[in-house]
């Protein structure tokens, strides 16, 4: 018998609560856990561009043969081009090499064991705090993990001072990991001076960055939020981007994302990049072809592209929205906390300072499910939940 003695694993901090949620039978219940974006309906629809492209596929696509093992080259190249702008040295010097790769934690599982099996990084720098899974994934690949301070709570904002101090000790060939934008869990970002003075870093120690790019689009728009990632590339030899089309393609449950490596130069890339092949190849052989399609027909159809910004833009501007009136609601509800600070942070999440007994009477007495950390997802917030979410905050305070 192998099975009796294998412990129970302890239900994902996340997802596990999604399951909770369900089994919850409460009707005015509100999950603001799991990062999916709702529109004001509560809803997750298929965004009008996804369903155009498919229909196009529909009539078009004549086999289901297999992908090689990089995936759809259409989608890889279309991939660099979101991630770098047009025209950048990287691109243009044959530096980057990219794989399609199931979602962004297939991405980051490719990368981490790429690293782990082919080069001197055994250590990957985290922020702290970070998305959840982060640890997990990194830990399955045989990573050493480190953390280096990023946010302080007593002012619900960066550490900035802290983070550079911390990633100053790290040894030459150590990886950092990066939140390209809209930092999960806290909602902060670097500001352009902030990602030059990190790149300097990583140029002076020799630190190799992975970047963690899952809401390109989410923050100020999707140029704008690959900036911190632009600067790196431009100052840095060689780096690595875990990309995901999950939340910006509302591509969820198709796993859709993709691994880059940026090397000095066009040799270095290509032997690198046979050694990702590889990985792949031993881990799931070659990656589903349906997200990779939609997204790169989207990309490639001048129209496609313009209706799915704008979708991206209606969903950024949505979340934006609902971070102000939950501020003001607060306030009706008769909060004096300061909670301004959540208006001023990007993307999905907010950190809100709640403490763990505040998020579990929130659970248990009002149904509103949030992460423990007092991680908040705005994007599941609407003008109709609103209301049930503020009262119950105000009434655990
Ligand atoms: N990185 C971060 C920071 C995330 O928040 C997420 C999704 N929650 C991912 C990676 C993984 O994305 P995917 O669902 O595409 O695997």
């Amino acid at each position: 018998m192998i099975f009796t003695q294998v412990e129970l694993a302890p239900a994902d901090p996340i997802l596990g609560l999604t399951d909770e949620f369900k089994a919850d039978t409460r009707t005015n219940k509100v999950n603001l856990g799991v990062g999916i974006y709702k529109n004001e309906a509560g809803l997750t629809p298929i965004l009008e561009s996804v369903k155009l492209a498919e229909q196009r596929l529909l009539k078009t696509e004549e086999s289901k043969n297999y992908l090689g093992i990089e995936g759809v080259q259409a989608y890889n190249s279309a991939v660099q081009a979101l991630l770098f702008g047009d025209d950048h040295q990287v691109v243009k010097n044959k530096r980057a090499l990219t794989a399609q790769a199931p979602g962004g934690t297939g991405s980051l599982r490719v990368a981490a064991e790429f690293l782990v099996r082919n080069t001197e990084a055994k250590t990957i720098w985290v922020s702290n705090p970070t998305w959840a899974n982060h640890k997990n994934i990194f830990q399955s690949a045989s990573l050493t993990i480190k953390e280096y301070r990023y946010y302080k709570a007593e002012t619900h904002d960066k550490d900035f001072d802290a983070m550079v101090e911390d990633l100053s000790s790290a040894k030459a060939g150590d990886l950092v990991l990066l939140h390209g934008c809209c930092h999960n869990p806290t909602g902060i970002d670097l500001t352009e001076s902030q990602w030059h003075t990190v790149a300097d870093i990583c140029l002076k120690q020799e630190l190799v960055p992975l970047f963690d790019f899952a809401y390109q689009g989410f923050g100020d728009g999707v140029d704008e939020d690959a900036n911190g990632l632009r600067i790196l590339a431009n100052a840095v030899p060689e780096l690595l981007i875990a990309n995901s089309f999950s939340k910006n393609f509302g591509l969820y449950n198709e796993r859709i994302g993709a691994v880059t490596i940026v090397a000095e130069n066009e040799a270095d890339v290509k032997k690198a990049f046979s050694q990702v092949k590889s990985t792949i190849r031993g881990n799931y052989s070659n990656p589903p072809a349906h997200g990779a399609l939609i997204v790169s027909t989207i990309l490639a159809d001048t129209e496609l592209k313009i209706l799915w910004e704008a979708e991206l833009k209606e969903m950024r501007e949505r979340i934006a929205k609902m971070r102000t009136l939950f501020v003001e609601t607060l306030k009706q509800e008769g909060v004096t906390q300061d909670f301004s600070f959540i208006s001023r942070q990007n993307g999905m999440f907010s950190f809100s300072g709640l403490s763990k007994e505040q998020v579990a009477k929130l659970k248990d007495e009002h149904g509103v499910y949030i992460v423990g950390s007092g991680r908040i997802s705005v994007a599941g917030m609407t003008k109709n939940n609103m209301p049930v979410i503020c009262k119950a905050i105000a009434s655990v305070l």
